[in-house]
């Protein structure tokens, strides 16, 4: 890996939802370190909190911590306004907040199929809907989905996450239309296998289902994903900063893998 050698985002407002951790905190240093003042909304306030003060020391950005749940139409109404009242805009948003849970058919009750839907599906949509007025009066902005490659393909126990993610690509799709003529762009990008605790409640529940070691399902993946290994978090962070950048002035509605070749095999 090389180092970040730009400054891409100096003084822009990059919002990030679930960026307490994993990912989302790989976005969250990825922009601030580029100069961007950073937004971390997670359920998990005082991680989110501790976050955004180690951003602020680090990088010299200003940065705000929100505790709030995407899924709360009110609550992320409340939000943004938050945001345009403490910055006055917002160029970038990720909706990346997801929750995964690895429960056979028959098993997969109405109240986890719901809170799924609700996290992972309505959360971007709700985020959307709320950002979408400023960014269009602003005549400017990025809106950058987490999908997942679960969306482009099947797998085992999964048919709620794997539906979640691939209505995600649908919404991308059509919100991208909907801010296009407002200079605002909508990309999904959709991570393989990156190594976050995700992927390790994904490996504990596919081992306890298959009466496997814990640590199988992931030794195992990596050996047949093409590239030989997992992702890293910032590996998926430089593909949603370029999305974020003006670099990709011209890139909407689209959904890009970064998986090592995973979807190909
Ligand atoms: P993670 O579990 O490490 O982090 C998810 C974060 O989202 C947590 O901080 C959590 O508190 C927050 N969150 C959960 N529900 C929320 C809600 N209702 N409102 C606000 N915040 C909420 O997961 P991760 O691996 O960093 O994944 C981030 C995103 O990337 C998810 O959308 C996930 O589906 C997607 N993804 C991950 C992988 C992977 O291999 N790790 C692969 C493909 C896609």
């Amino acid at each position: 890996m090389t180092d970040t050698i730009w400054m891409r985002f100096k003084d822009q407002i990059a919002v990030i939802t679930g960026g307490a951790q994993g990912l989302g905190e790989a976005f969250a240093r990825r922009f601030a370190s580029e100069g961007a003042r950073v937004v971390i909304i997670d359920l998990q306030y005082e991680k989110c909190e501790q976050l955004a003060a180690k951003l602020s020391r680090t990088y010299g950005v200003e940065t705000l911590a929100i505790s709030a749940n995407v899924a709360d139409h009110d609550g992320m109404q409340q939000a943004v306004s938050d945001i345009c009242h403490a910055f006055g805009r917002v160029d970038i948003w990720v909706n990346n907040a997801g929750i995964y849970r690895g429960t056979p058919l028959e098993q997969l009750n109405m109240d986890e199929w719901n809170l799924m839907l609700e996290v992972n599906y309505t959360g971007v949509f709700v985020c959307t809907k709320a950002v979408a007025p400023v960014m269009k009066q602003q005549h400017y902005g990025r809106i950058i989905n987490m999908s997942s490659i679960a969306g482009r393909t099947g797998f085992k126990n999964s048919a709620a996450y794997c539906s979640n993610k691939a209505a995600v690509i649908g919404l991308t799709r059509a919100t991208a239309m909907d801010l296009a003529p407002f200079g605002v762009t909508v990309n999904a990008v959709c991570p393989g296998s990156i190594l976050t605790d995700m992927l390790r409640q994904v490996d504990a529940e596919i081992c306890r289902n298959e009466g496997w070691p814990v640590g199988t399902h992931i030794a195992r993946k990596a050996e047949q994903i093409p590239m030989g290994r997992l992702g890293t978090p910032e590996e998926v962070a430089s593909v949603v900063a370029f999305l974020a950048s003006a670099e990709a002035s011209y890139v909407t509605g689209q959904s890009i893998e970064v998986d090592g070749g995973e979807i190909v095999v």
